[in-house]
Formats: C-alpha cells, structure tokens, sequence
C-alpha cells in the first residue's frame, strides 16, 4: 500500500534560522517554499534522493501546529508515506479501525491529495498519507 517515503517533517519557530543547519550546515537543497494557508503553516521543502525534509512553521499561534511546537517543543512532527491511491488506502485503513484525522482529503499547494492518520492509531507518531497528481 505505501509507495516509499515522502518526508520527514519537522516543525520549527523559524524557517530562515532553521535553513542554516539543513540548508548550509548540511547542504541539502532547498526546492521551494510555500504557505499553506488551510494548515496554518508555512512549509519549505529540502529534497534528497527520493525523500525530502519538510520544515513546518506555524502561521498564527491558534492552529494543531502552533499547539505542537508551544507543547513540546521543535522536532520531529510527522512522517509522509506515498501512495498510488489514496481512497482505497483510507477505506482499508478504517477497515482496519484506523482513525484517520481529516474527513476529507485535503490538497497541498502542489496538488498532492492528503489525510492525517491519528497518532493514538499510529503508537505516538502523527503519519500522513500523498497521493501525488501524477500517480493517478
Ligand atoms: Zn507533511
């Protein structure tokens, strides 16, 4: 059902300070950076090999982003699995008794169809499922 992993997502106070480690400590590339405004986020993308690292900055302080960072801290917020269909993986999944977040899938800037599966569902980890436009 999962293609490969998409990204590892780490929510951080500041993208530009963030940016100095993963982007020129580290020396991974970064290939865009994007608000996406129905998250509360802005979100900057550093690609390697057929992975990426998603830095999270929340927008506002009143959103699921802001309350993770105010609670716990900068680190690591989620992980990101591909896959080819993105219906059928969540009607398998509540088959399973997984509780998926979103009622519906949202669609990220750059077209990818997305939901959240729960953390208590996942032994403490918040994963999010893409299902890429081209892979339809
Ligand atoms: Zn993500």
């Amino acid at each position: 059902m999962l293609k490969r992993l998409d990204h590892v997502a780490i929510v951080v106070r500041s993208i530009d300070e963030t940016l100095k480690f993963w982007h020129e400590s580290l020396g991974l590339p970064l290939s865009h950076v994007a608000n996406e405004a129905g998250q509360h986020v802005k979100v900057a993308f550093l690609p390697l090999g057929e992975s990426e690292v998603e830095l999270l900055e929340p927008i506002g302080s009143n959103h699921s982003v802001a309350r993770y960072l105010e609670k716990r801290g900068e680190g690591i917020h989620h992980l990101c699995f591909e896959v080819d269909h993105l219906d059928s993986a969540i009607a398998h999944l509540k088959r399973q008794g997984v509780q998926i977040i979103d009622e519906n899938p949202y669609v990220t800037t750059t077209g990818n169809r997305a939901v959240f599966i729960h953390p208590r569902s996942a032994h403490g980890v918040l994963v999010e499922l893409y299902e890429k436009p081209e892979s339809k």
